[in-house]
């Protein structure tokens, strides 16, 4: 039986592989951080104390990293995936990386008859967990069906969008309109506490109308409790719309208004928030304003 190899276990990868151990597959998994791989090996998975070792044994890998640096390490490094990949293997990387990255790395493993799919995903933690991701996938239409199994035992929707790369502007798209989504609720929830209104009674009153959002129902209990536990961090959203801007000149293309979120979410780095979910943006507003948006308060 084929083995699949998991590199990187963090707050995505974990649950991800969880699956994939769940759904019967031979599965081999490496973190740099022993703990995770670990964790994932006590529910059924073999560890592997390297890259190296995961590039060795598995037919299809896939990487869950933070961005794209580490993807570059991960695959091209010296003793990576690409050094110990047999020809014919599969890269399916799940990290948000930028495109650019994603189409170069792709090129360096096809000149080693490795192929490289980028399939990044969106949900979050919960839907992780659930394995009920969005994937948006980029790559070989061939390549992409033979992983297809594999992808839909930690997604509900598993979308080809076009060439590689393609999954990672999918993914950059996606990220510039929850980022600004973010920015409206903290904006509207901030006016709403400080005129004197319940923002709870607000949210309620709104949610069924044209500002209702996924965005608004997933984390008003965040804004609402200020409990900013990640979930998604703020330093890996800076990530992405830095991502964004430089994809997006590339191509000539302005982005004012994800360049305005970007520096308020730089604000709230420098405030030392970098580690709290991105809902907890709305912080550095409250700072602005003077005004804390929790439930009760008007
Ligand atoms: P994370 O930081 O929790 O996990 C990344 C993991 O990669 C860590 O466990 C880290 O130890 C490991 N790692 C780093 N360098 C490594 C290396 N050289 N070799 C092996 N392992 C290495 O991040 P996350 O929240 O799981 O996000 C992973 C990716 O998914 C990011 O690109 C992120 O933007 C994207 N994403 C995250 C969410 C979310 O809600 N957290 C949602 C959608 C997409």
């Amino acid at each position: 039986m084929s083995v699949t190899g998991f590199i990187g276990l963090g707050i995505m990868g974990k649950p991800m592989a969880k699956n994939l151990v769940k759904a019967g597959y031979d599965l081999v998994v490496y973190d740099i951080v022993k703990d995770a791989v670990d964790e994932v090996a006590a529910a059924g998975a073999q560890a592997a104390s390297s890259v190296a070792e995961v590039a060795a044994k598995a037919d299809v890998i896939v990487t869950m990293l933070p961005n794209s640096p580490q993807v570059e390490d991960v695959v091209l490094g010296a003793d990576g995936v690409l050094a110990n990949a047999k020809p014919g293997t599969v890269i399916v990387d799940m990290s948000s990386i930028s495109p650019i990255i994603a189409r170069e790395v792709a090129a360096a493993c096809e000149a080693k008859g490795v192929t490289l799919i980028d399939a990044p995903v969106s949900g979050g933690e919960p839907k992780a967990i659930e394995g009920t991701l969005a994937i948006m996938a980029g790559g070989d239409s061939a390549v992409f069906e033979r992983v297809k199994p594999i992808l839909e035992k930690m997604g509900s929707s598993v979308t080809l969008v076009g060439d590689v790369g393609s999954g990672n502007v999918t993914k950059l798209a996606n990220q510039v309109i929850v980022a600004l989504n973010i920015a409206a609720m903290s904006e509207a929830m901030v006016l709403a506490t400080k005129a004197g209104v319940d923002p709870e009674k607000v949210y309620h009153a709104i949610r069924g109308g044209l500002a209702g959002s996924t965005v608004l129902e997933q984390k008003i209990q965040k804004v609402l409790t200020g409990n900013f536990d990640p979930g998604f961090r703020i330093e890996l959203h800076i990530k992405d719309l830095q991502n964004a801007l430089d994809a997006s000149h590339a191509v000539n293309v302005p982005l004012p208004l994800t360049a305005s979120v970007m520096e308020l979410m730089q604000m709230s780095k420098a405030a030392g928030d970098a580690g709290n979910d991105h809902s907890g943006l709305i912080k550095q507003y409250e700072r602005l304003s003077g005004v804390e948006v929790r439930a009760g308060k008007e």
